[in-house]
């Protein structure tokens, strides 16, 4: 069933891995940050550099207390090498989805806050991403300074990648750094636009890292190769999942969107969570998985409930026999030690979405079964990369982070790459000339 040719060894710990990063070159060798510093060592020094990063953190439920800081805290080394190498720092993000308006609950003030106690010193910030208070915030900087601009998509324009605004984001700067890799996949003013208005454009250096990872696992899996994909939005997954079927040993089913494919299968799912659209798709896939022979886990049993909150009833059913009026909310302990089962002797595993709302502690048992089973993988050699805001949270949660080889802070970034595309964010940087 195994007979795919030569297995490579995929390098452990290659956070700046020449290697890997020379290997990712059919979908785009560029030049880092680094390298950059290296061909021209005073260009940085009092330089005002745009920097995007993914600060797009989640919040405490209706609060903006940041739940998780991982993506402030993956940005660290590349402000940290620009502040200490003289440049002005000047950070651009998103946060959420503000639809072109200002919504105070999206500010990026509590994400200067969390930076500046990370960094150790004051972040600015403006409430404006361009313009006048943007221009007077620059031109107060001073070598090694850290600006953190207002969320980028309180602009429509951002999103529709509009060349004007592009220009006005860019305008302080000769060099562009992008880090952002959870929105690298994503052509935007602030990720693509912005690079046809600067002189050099440069990968940071968690965009090297989780590019040298991830491009790593698709290209040279050390097998069995395993995915995971879960969560709730099967719309998101199915294009991974069908890609993932010609490149994985097992494919292992979680979340909300299982209950399509129950669908697909022809079960009642009472009142669980459905993209009814995307049957025909899922059924597909089946088939698909099917022909090719691959181990394609979808659970035998899940736990469901009679609302959707954390101190419902709930009860251990078969995935066949879900009753009506009643949601699945997380997988079965049969399935949960299945996925164990088949997980210990992979060698290469992605894990991208919960396996059920994790949030709440009685639906949390299939995400921290997982959590834990990756950790078991990593510790006897194998590779473990986790994507997707929810599965990071889980894995702080389960207070795993240290126990897996990468965690990604790109969750529809991963997934492209996955996929095998490439992300328009880094498409745009300048080539390397290694
Ligand atoms: P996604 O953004 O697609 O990865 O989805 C993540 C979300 O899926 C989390 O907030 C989970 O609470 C949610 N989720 C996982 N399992 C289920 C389920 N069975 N029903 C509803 N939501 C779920």
């Amino acid at each position: 069933m195994l007979s795919r040719g030569c297995r490579f060894q995929l390098l452990r710990n290659t956070h700046s891995s020449p290697l890997l990063w020379k290997k990712s070159s059919a979908r785009g060798y560029k030049k880092t940050v680094k390298e950059l510093h290296a061909q021209h060592p005073t260009l940085l020094k009092n330089a005002n550099v745009l920097v995007r990063v993914d600060f797009n953190v989640p919040f405490k439920k209706d609060t903006t207390v940041i739940s998780d800081d991982t993506r402030i805290r993956e940005a660290l080394p590349t402000i940290d090498f620009l502040s200490k190498a003289g440049a002005k720092v000047i950070l651009a993000s998103h946060c959420g989805r503000p639809d072109g308006k200002v919504k105070d609950k999206l500010r990026m003030s509590p994400m200067a806050a969390r930076l500046s106690e990370l960094l150790g010193k004051p972040v600015a910030t403006t409430t404006d991403c361009v313009g006048p208070e943007v221009d007077a915030a620059v031109s107060k900087m001073s070598s090694g300074d850290v600006l953190l601009l207002e969320n980028t998509r309180f602009y429509a324009e951002e999103e529709k990648n509009s060349p004007a605004f592009a220009q006005q984001l860019a305008k302080h700067s000769r060099i562009f750094v992008n880090d952002a890799f959870g929105t690298a996949h994503r052509a935007h003013a602030s990720t693509e636009g912005v690079c046809h208005h600067v002189q050099h454009k440069v990968a940071g250096l968690l965009l090297e890292k989780e590019i040298s990872f991830l491009q790593g696992a698709v290209d040279q899996p050390v097998r069995p190769f395993a995915a995971i994909v879960g969560g709730a939005k099967v719309s998101t997954k199915l294009p991974v999942l069908d890609s993932l079927l010609d490149k994985c040993d097992t494919i292992i089913l979680g979340g909300g969107m299982i209950f399509t494919f129950y669908r697909a299968l022809g079960y009642p799912v009472g009142t669980s969570l459905v993209e009814e659209d995307m049957i025909p798709l899922a059924k597909g896939l089946v088939e698909k998985a099917r022909a090719k022979g691959i181990t394609f886990i979808l659970p035998t049993d899940v736990i469901v409930s009679e609302k959707f909150a954390a101190d419902a009833a709930h009860k251990v059913v078969l995935c066949t026999q879900i009753p009506d009026g009643w949601m699945g909310l997380d997988v079965g302990p049969v399935s949960l030690a299945a996925i164990k089962q088949a997980l210990s002797t992979c060698k290469t595993v992605v894990w991208n979405g919960p396996m059920g709302v994790f949030e709440f502690e009685a639906f949390a048992k299939g995400t921290l079964g997982v959590a834990h089973a990756l950790a078991d993988v990593t510790a006897k050699g194998g590779i473990t990369i986790i994507g997707g805001g929810d599965s990071v949270a889980a894995i702080n949660a389960a207070q795993l982070s240290g126990r897996v080889s990468h965690i990604s802070t790109g969750g529809g970034a991963s997934l492209e790459m996955l996929e095998g595309k490439v992300l328009p964010g880094v498409a745009a940087l300048d080539d390397s000339a290694k």
